[in-house]
């Protein structure tokens, strides 16, 4: 049975089709990368990257680097070219151009935009760093977010990986991002007001009541320690969306403990694997959705890691409606997961698609 489903986080509404899964040419399956003996981030091109703004050494690379994070050499926003201080009105919806029309409101495209550098070796998957390696790429990446806190100009910070092409990926060696902006993005401030609201009504934390009952319920469910949680979403908008949410409330991932990037990256280097097994090796795109940087979020938000793998494509339908339409319910791909079985629905539209 078809179903509609909506998120409460982010007010998104997914169509659970599963009978389009004998549809051809839902999957897209070109995920391959060549990789680039020439690669800037590989160690020893370290003056091929722009200025490097963080680095982590481990005992084991003492004469070397871990990790670095650099300014992107292509970035989505320059640098800011003048302070400005992040209370300063940038409400789109109130702004007016030279000509005091608000037809087209415009602002400064200025914020940080940096890459993580996950390895100093050429690795391409997030799984071959290794467990230890993961840690201090997240544990980098937290102290980053809590460094960008101290300056003036930003109010949220978007931290992101694609992985493979069709997730977006121009350079095969295993990297991140992070988009530091002047304005709580669009998804942030949705996410924000579901939960602020959600505090208001019941004095409970809308994503620590999610997180409870899909324990409760254990069929969307695919790994657990100590710290995090991981499960198939409710409402996912890709085939085995799967979100990381810590198990004590917390709103900033900055405030990760050492330990904690730890079971972190043990949670989530098994998600990926479960990924790369149910999906055969999905490109994907992870987020990291943290609350703003300035103001009082400790009651209601609280953080979470997202991955997408990106297995259909957008069409109009999507882009028109802001709706998803999904061919698989989560609840099938969390069981592939849990089991380490490839989806044979998958399987029988690729050779669909090939045929046609
Ligand atoms: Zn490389
Ligand atoms: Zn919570």
């Amino acid at each position: 049975m078809n179903e509609i489903r909506y998120d409460p986080l982010s007010g998104h509404r997914v169509l659970i089709a599963e009978g389009r899964a004998d549809r051809p040419r839902d999957f897209d399956i070109s995920h391959s990368v060549d990789s680039n003996l020439d690669c800037p981030f590989c160690a020893g091109n370290e003056n091929q990257t722009p200025d490097e703004v963080l680095r982590a050494n481990t005992p084991d690379t003492a004469d070397g680097w871990a990790v670095r994070i650099v300014r992107n050499k292509f970035p989505a926003l320059s640098l800011p070219s003048a302070p400005r201080h992040r209370k300063e009105d940038l409400a789109l919806d109130r702004l007016s151009d030279a000509s005091g029309s608000n037809a087209n409101p415009t602002v400064r495209g200025e914020g940080l935009h940096e890459v993580i550098i996950e390895s100093p070796e050429h690795h391409i998957r997030t799984t071959e760093l290794g467990v230890t390696q993961l840690t201090t790429v997240l544990h980098t990446t937290a102290n980053r977010l809590e460094q960008i806190r101290g300056l003036s100009e930003f109010q949220s910070v978007q931290i992101f990986k694609n992985d493979g092409p069709v997730a977006g990926a121009t350079i095969a060696h295993t990297h991140s991002q992070l988009i530091a902006l002047p304005m709580i993005t669009p998804s942030l401030s949705r996410e924000l007001t579901a939960m602020a609201l959600h505090r208001e009504q019941t004095q409970h934390c809308l994503l620590c009541e999610m997180q409870e009952n899909e324990i409760r319920v254990g069929k969307r469910i695919v790994a657990e320690n100590v710290a995090f949680t991981a499960f198939c979403a409710f409402a996912g908008r890709q085939p085995g969306e799967t979100w990381i949410v810590p198990k004590t409330h917390q709103p900033d991932f900055s405030a990760t403990p050492f330990d904690d990037c730890r079971l972190l990256a043990e949670i989530l280097d098994q998600v990926l694997r479960q990924l790369d097994v149910a999906l055969t090796v999905p490109a994907y795109n992870s987020m990291i959705h943290s609350a703003p940087l300035e103001g009082d979020f400790a009651d209601h938000y609280h953080w979470r890691m997202v991955i997408l793998p990106r297995i259909t494509t957008q069409a109009g339908f999507e882009w028109g409606s802001g709706c998803f339409i999904t061919p698989i319910a989560p609840e099938r791909i969390a069981n592939a997961m849990r089991h380490g079985v490839t989806e044979a629905i998958r399987a029988n539209i690729q050779m669909t698609s090939r045929a046609s």
